[in-house]
């Protein structure tokens, strides 16, 4: 019998521990506060905004927006998020990527403040997570450790292949697996024989942004298959890196397009506001 792994109900669990959490915290006078910071009206960027500052109220957490237009200029941001560095009241800083071209990612993100760094992507974070020292972890692969683990998928000697080498989402998995014990293999589009690498997963991470594209072939019985990936086909129907309906007889246990991953992204964001939250108050 195939596991779902239901990443919509892992994820309202753990914001429902989240919501008790700031409960407690706003009990001792400590708000955990977001600011959103979106560039332009990318109607994706847009979405993904809404649903953070939606998953900020249902948790309590206090959402400050900053919708800035599209010709806002690097300094300008880079202005804001030194104010907002600089806020006693601000625990997490976002800003909603990607910026527009005339904008360094990188300049942005190395001056967000690394104990603000709720997405986890500053250089001081990254580097802490390399080291294994207590960091914001980056929040996608956070949450695939989420549902594997709330989900009963041991990872401990585990032969664990991460397909996808991503700043936001290889490379900090194939840490946070190593972290746990699992002997990990990372692939990305050099790599050779890939299926027959995969084939040689007890548990397999999908992040290379094509649609369908792991069928039976790159997959050992018995496996469980993580889904990162997201796409709208044509119809608008949602679907992911992997080929669910040609391996669902395989597999031991999978997460759905959508259902899967996507909820614990903006679950394991609400997490890190909380932590740094708790961190600003001297409680952790
Ligand atoms: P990305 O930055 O484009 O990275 C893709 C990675 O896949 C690269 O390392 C690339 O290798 C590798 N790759 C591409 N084609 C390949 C192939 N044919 N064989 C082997 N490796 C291949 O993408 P990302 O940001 O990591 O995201 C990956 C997917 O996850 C996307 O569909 C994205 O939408 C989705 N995503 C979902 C969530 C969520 O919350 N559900 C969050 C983040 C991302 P090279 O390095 O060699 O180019």
């Amino acid at each position: 019998m195939v596991m779902l792994i239901d990443g919509k109900q892992i994820a309202a669990d753990i914001q429902e521990e989240l919501r008790v959490k700031t409960e407690e915290l706003n009990a001792k006078c400590i708000f955990p506060c977001l600011a959103v910071i979106q560039v332009g009206d990318d109607p994706a960027s847009t979405v993904y905004v809404r649903n953070k500052k939606k998953a900020c109220e249902k948790i309590g957490i206090k959402s400050l927006s900053y919708e800035l237009p599209e010709e806002t200029t690097e300094e300008e941001l880079l202005s804001l998020i030194d104010e907002l560095n600089g806020r006693s009241d601000v625990d997490g800083i976002l800003v909603q990527l990607p910026v527009p071209a005339h904008i360094s990612e990188e300049k942005i993100i190395m001056s967000i403040d690394p104990a603000k760094d709720v997405d986890g992507f500053n250089p001081e974070n990254t580097g802490k997570l390399l080291a294994g020292s207590k960091c914001f972890e980056s929040c996608t692969p956070a949450g695939v450790i989420q549902l594997l683990k709330r989900s009963g998928i041991e990872l401990d000697g585990k032969e664990c292949v991460v397909v996808g080498r991503s700043n936001n989402v290889g490379k900090p998995m194939a840490l946070l697996m190593l972290q746990e014990n699992a002997t990990v293999t990372i692939c990305h589009s050099h790599t050779k024989d890939l299926p027959e690498i995969c084939r040689r997963a007890d548990i397999l991470i999908c992040a290379i942004g094509k649609p369908k594209f792991f069928d039976r072939s790159y997959i050992k019985e018995g496996a469980a298959v993580i889904d990162v990936g997201i796409h709208r086909l044509e119809g608008k129907k949602l679907c992911g890196d992997v080929d669910r309906d040609d391996v669902m007889d395989l597999v031991s246990a999978i997460t759905p397009v959508p259902g899967g991953v996507g909820p614990m992204t903006v679950t394991m964001l609400m997490f890190n506001c909380v932590k740094a939250a708790e961190m600003h108050a001297g409680l952790l």
